[in-house]
C-alpha cells in the first residue's frame, strides 16, 4: 500500500487532503503541531473508516531535528513515503513597516524552512525507491503579492522556487514536484479576516465565491495520482479566477 505524508493535516485544508488521499487508497500519515491540535476532531476516525492505516505524529515542522526523527519514525511505520503534502502554515498578517522581526521569522520558519525540513528527509527515501510525488502549498498570495502579508507571501514566493529546483534535481529519479497556489478558501484561517475584508476578496474572484477544501484536495488527488505522471515543476492556481 502507498503512504502520503501530509503536514498541519489536523484541520482545514489538510484534513480534507488527508481524506481525499485515503479515498484514493493511500495509507495516511498525519502531522500536526501539537496533541491538543488533535482534540474534538475525528480525522483519525474518518480515515481509519476508509479502509486504510492511520497514524499521527505529532512535529513542529520548522524544527529540522523533529522532522528528522519524525520521517524516519513514518518510514520505519509505513515502509515507504510516497506522496508529501507540505501543507503546515501560518499567517502573522501586518504591514511591512509595522511588522515585527518575530513575526517575520516565525512565518519563515514555519512555512517556508518546514518545507525544505521535510523535502530534505523525504526525497532520500523516494530517490531510493525511484519514485515519488511531493506536493507543496503555496498561494496567491505568493505568485502576486498581497499588501499586508510581507512575510506570508514571501514565504509562498520561495517554496514556488523550492518546488522548481527541486523538480530539477529529482525529475530524473522519477520524483514529481509541484506547487499548489490557492486564493482564498474557507477555513479557520480565512475566518480570521474581517466582515470587509471578505467582502472586499469575493469583489476580486470572477466566480463570486470562497473556495471548498475539497476543491483543493481534489487538485492534490490528481497531483499524487497516475494522470499527473508527466507534471512537475508546476504551480497550479486554485483561486476561481482571483485577479489580484
Ligand atoms: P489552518 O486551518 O490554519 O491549518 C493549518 C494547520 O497547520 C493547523 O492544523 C496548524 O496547527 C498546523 N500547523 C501550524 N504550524 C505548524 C507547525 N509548525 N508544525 C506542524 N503543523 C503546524 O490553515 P489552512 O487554511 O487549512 O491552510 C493550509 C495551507 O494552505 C497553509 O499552508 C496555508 O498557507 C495555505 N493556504 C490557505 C489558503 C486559505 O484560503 N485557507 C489560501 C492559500 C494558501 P494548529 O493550528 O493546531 O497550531
Amino acid at each position: 500500500m502507498a503512504t502520503a505524508v501530509i503536514t498541519g493535516s489536523a484541520r482545514g485544508i489538510g484534513a480534507a487532503i488527508a481524506q481525499r488521499l485515503a479515498k484514493d487508497g493511500f495509507d495516511i500519515a498525519l502531522n500536526d503541531i501539537s496533541e491538543k491540535s488533535f482534540e474534538n476532531n475525528d480525522i483519525v476516525e474518518k480515515i481509519k473508516a476508509l479502509g486504510v492505516k492511520c497514524q499521527v505524529y505529532i512535529a513542529d515542522v520548522s524544527d529540522s531535528a523533529q522532522v528528522e526523527e519524525t520521517v524516519k519514525k513514518i518510514k520505519e511505520d509505513f515502509g515507504t513515503i510516497d506522496v508529501l503534502v507540505n501543507n503546515a502554515g501560518i499567517t502573522r498578517d501586518g504591514l511591512l513597516a509595522r511588522m515585527s522581526e518575530e513575526n517575520y521569522d516565525l512565518v519563515i520558519a514555519v512555512n517556508q524552512k518546514s518545507v525544505f525540513n521535510m523535502m530534505k528527509n523525504v526525497a532520500p527515501i523516494m530517490m531510493k525507491q525511484r519514485s515519488g510525488r511531493i506536493i507543496n502549498m503555496s498561494s496567491v498570495a505568493g505568485v502576486h503579492g498581497n499588501a499586508g502579508q510581507f512575510n506570508y507571501s514571501a514565504s509562498k514566493a520561495a517554496i514556488i522556487g523550492m518546488t522548481k529546483s527541486a523538480s530539477k534535481e529529482l525529475g530524473s529519479r522519477g520524483i514529481n514536484v509541484n506547487a499548489i497556489a490557492p486564493g482564498f478558501i474557507k477555513t479557520p484561517m480565512t475566518d480570521q479576516l474581517t466582515d470587509q475584508q471578505k467582502k472586499a476578496i469575493l469583489d476580486l474572484i470572477s466566480m463570486r465565491r470562497y473556495g471548498e477544501v475539497e476543491e483543493i484536495a481534489g487538485v492534490v488527488s490528481f497531483l499524487a495520482g497516475p494522470d499527473s505522471s508527466y507534471v512537475t515543476g508546476q504551480v497550479i492556481e486554485i483561486s476561481g479566477g482571483l485577479s489580484m
